[in-house]
């Protein structure tokens, strides 16, 4: 395991998964590069994402719209009067910080969603200067997070880089509900860039200026919000929480049906929370220790989210349970916001009933899941270092070595390398001894290591080596591809 977040920033660097962008200019604070490592395991959890949660519904797809909205879907959206940071500027050297970072680092306390008055009162309170330079700070000011652009020849179009990816969603909902003949609920998805002017982004991936999203925004008729027609797959399924009256205490487990019971919520949110737990534990395979549902309380979720609770993952790199996505049921405020705004109506005719839909949203920061599979999985053995990823999250499954250059081992090894590579990520290499091979591959979560060496010429079979386990098996190069398919799948 990765104990500290100088050591995942190094391995990350130094093994091609990210580092600060535009580097050879000295880096651009918050925004980040992936490498040839890190973009295949982005691309194949953004992947198995899609796969997962569309699959949920026949009725869930998944859109790409633009990056670039026009300023009246955030007046709509509320992000113009509410999407703010609170910040205090240093009246000594100019540096900008966020008030609530300032003050959680130095009382050790959570303080995202309090007021700017609130803020100003607390830093004088408890005499907090300017962590760089020790100078007095100005009174905290809300500063508007999303990145303004000048749209058109003149400018003159005002337009923003989109701060989430869910209103490209909401604006498509009437399209799609009459494209996709007239059904709830309604899924669409979203894979893409969010973009936010962070004015203290840090902790590598995990808080940045530009970043990837998975976001599912599901509409459905609030008169079915108590009932799932898919209830009995998750009513003894057991679910990991963390709620409000927990504070301070354990995490709980209770069945679908004692969640519906003991802390009233509705159905078909629960049967969504239970999804979203076995996409971590089932598919992701993060251990179950590592992973809870945590509730937000009234003041620290956002005033239109009826329901609110975090997906969090244990990172010790980042001291404890930090979130990587959210549930929440947010009611009718987009549709509504947009009918305002837009003056289209957004009622729909339903079950014979006229009303606007609900939505259900299913949200996941990509590079903060990608941060946390990298320090989960990976780990640290007497004599080499595994990233120990799941067969179909790993950034390559295989690589293959001759055993030496010579003897047409070479020739031998890359024509197996060759058929390989139709069907798998594999890799081919053929520098340094067999030993620096494996701890290279090991080490970037490669999942299986096929070595052609003298035996190959007579036999015509290759050994294969288990990263997990280092176990090695021989088989016919003739049924490498079959064997290898079904090792990967089961695994
Ligand atoms: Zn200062």
């Amino acid at each position: 395991m990765i104990m500290n977040i100088e050591e995942l920033s190094e391995f990350a660097r130094k093994k091609g998964f990210f580092w600060t962008s535009s580097e050879i200019y000295g880096g651009f604070t918050g925004f980040y590069d992936y490498g040839v490592n890190g973009t295949l395991l982005k691309r194949k959890f953004e992947h198995i994402w899609r796969k997962y949660f569309l699959n949920l519904n026949d009725n869930f797809y998944e859109i790409e719209p633009s990056d670039i909205m026009p300023e009246k879907v955030f007046i709509a959206s509320g992000h113009i009067t509410n999407f703010v940071d609170p910040v205090a500027k240093c009246r000594k050297c100019g540096t900008q910080h966020r008030a609530d970072h300032i003050l959680e680092d130095f009382l050790k306390r959570n303080f995202e969603g309090i007021t700017a008055e609130e803020l100003t009162k607390l830093i004088k309170d408890n005499r907090i200067v300017c962590p760089k330079c020790k100078g007095e700070l100005a009174d905290v000011k809300p500063l508007v997070m999303m990145f303004p652009l000048a749209v058109g020849a003149e400018g003159d179009i005002k337009a923003y880089l989109r701060p989430e990816t869910a209103q490209g969603a909401y604006v498509n909902f009437l399209r799609h509900f009459n494209i996709l003949r007239s059904k709830l609920p309604l899924g669409l998805a979203v894979i893409g860039k969010a973009y936010r002017n962070e004015i203290s982004p840090r902790n590598l991936t995990t808080r940045m200026r530009e970043f990837t999203q998975a976001e599912l925004q599901i509409f459905f008729d609030p008169n079915k919000l108590d009932e799932h027609e898919r209830w009995n797959e998750v009513k003894n399924y057991k679910v990991i929480l963390y709620p409000v009256s927990q504070r301070g205490k354990k995490t709980i487990t209770l069945s679908c049906e004692e969640v519906v019971k003991k802390l009233k919520l509705p159905k078909f949110y629960v049967w969504h929370l239970a999804k979203v737990q076995q996409f971590y534990l089932e598919i992701l395979k993060i251990p179950e220790t590592k992973f809870r549902f945590k509730e937000l309380s009234e003041d620290e979720r956002a005033f239109y989210n009826k329901i609110h609770w975090d997906i969090e993952l244990e990172l010790e790199s980042l001291g404890g349970f930090k979130e990587v996505g959210g549930v929440h049921y947010r009611g009718d405020y987009d549709l509504s916001g947009h009918e305002k705004i837009s003056k289209e109506s957004h009622k729909i005719f339903f079950d014979n009933k006229k009303f606007i839909a609900h939505v259900l949203e299913l949200s996941f920061g990509v590079d903060r899941n990608i941060y946390a599979l990298i320090e989960l999985f990976y780990r640290k053995e007497k004599d080499r270092a595994v990233l120990g990823l799941p067969a179909n999250l790993a950034p390559f499954q295989l690589a293959v070595f001759p055993l030496v250059n010579k003897g047409n081992l070479d020739k031998l090894a890359k024509d197996v390398y060759e058929t390989l590579k139709k069907d798998f990520d594999a890799v081919y290499d053929d520098s340094g001894s067999i030993g620096k091979r494996y701890y290279r591959e090991d080490e970037r979560g490669t999942f299986f290591a096929i070595t052609v060496d003298y035996d190959t010429l007579k036999t015509d079979d290759v050994t294969v080596r288990f990263r997990d386990t280092t176990k090695q098996i021989r088989v016919k190069i003739k049924e490498l591809n079959k064997t290898l398919m079904q090792l990967v799948s089961s695994n």
